[in-house]
């Protein structure tokens, strides 16, 4: 199956692709951490994208599908895959549709964790102590969640065009927001 997980910085899309990619037997895929790889193997990618990342923007449309392709271009991919903080806006959405278009592969569904603006503050500000990510700073996580909103919601409102989105109610225990995903893409199992 390939998926992709929509949500907002501290959503728990992570930790529940994490989870899925058990499940689901298929790798997981994030963008996120494909540049965080780059970022400590200090490579030239990783040195551009370092700076811009700990300021919570964007890095360019044209790195990103450059990464994504060689990606989804392995073989472990060949049985789907779990995409986590990639398309963030309408261009990378179109670009990730021509792709998988011309190897054949459509997207079967795009789930969205839904969770309130509040708790998400509250979540990233938990993980900055536990985890020290650049990023996690005051500035960068207004600056993140407003992209979000401008940029990346248009990306769900894609989906749902286009009649693969569900959206799950993110706010819970892992394990109840995990069975909700379970229960939400089941429909998109039997048909895969
Ligand atoms: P979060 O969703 O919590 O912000 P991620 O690990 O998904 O964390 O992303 C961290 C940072 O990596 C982003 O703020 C951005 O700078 C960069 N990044 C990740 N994915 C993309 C993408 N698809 N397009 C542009 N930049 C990205």
């Amino acid at each position: 199956m390939r998926l992709v997980l929509l949500g907002a910085p501290g959503s728990g899309k992570g930790t529940q692709a994490t989870r899925l990619k058990d499940y689901l037997q298929v790798p997981h895929i994030s963008t996120g951490d494909l540049l965080r790889a780059e970022v400590a193997a200090g490579s030239p990618l990783g040195l551009e994208a370092k700076a811009i990342m700990a300021r919570g923007d964007l890095v360019s449309d044209a790195i990103l599908l450059g990464m994504l392709e060689e990606r989804l271009s392995r073989a472990d991919t060949a049985g789907g895959f779990i995409l986590d903080g990639y398309p963030r806006n309408l261009a990378q959405a179109s670009a990730l549709g021509a792709l998988l278009a011309r190897i054949g592969q459509p997207m079967d569904c795009a789930v969205q964790l839904d969770v309130d603006n509040e708790l998400l503050v509250e979540r990233i500000a938990g993980r900055a102590k536990a985890e020290g990510r650049a990023d996690d700073n005051p500035e960068s996580v207004r600056k993140r969640l407003a992209i979000y909103a401008q940029q990346t919601a248009p990306v769900v409102d894609y989906y749902r065009q286009q009649g693969k989105l569900t959206v799950v109610d993110g706010v819970g225990t892992l394990d109840d927001v995990f069975k909700r995903i379970i229960e939400a893409i089941a429909p998109v199992r039997e048909v895969g």
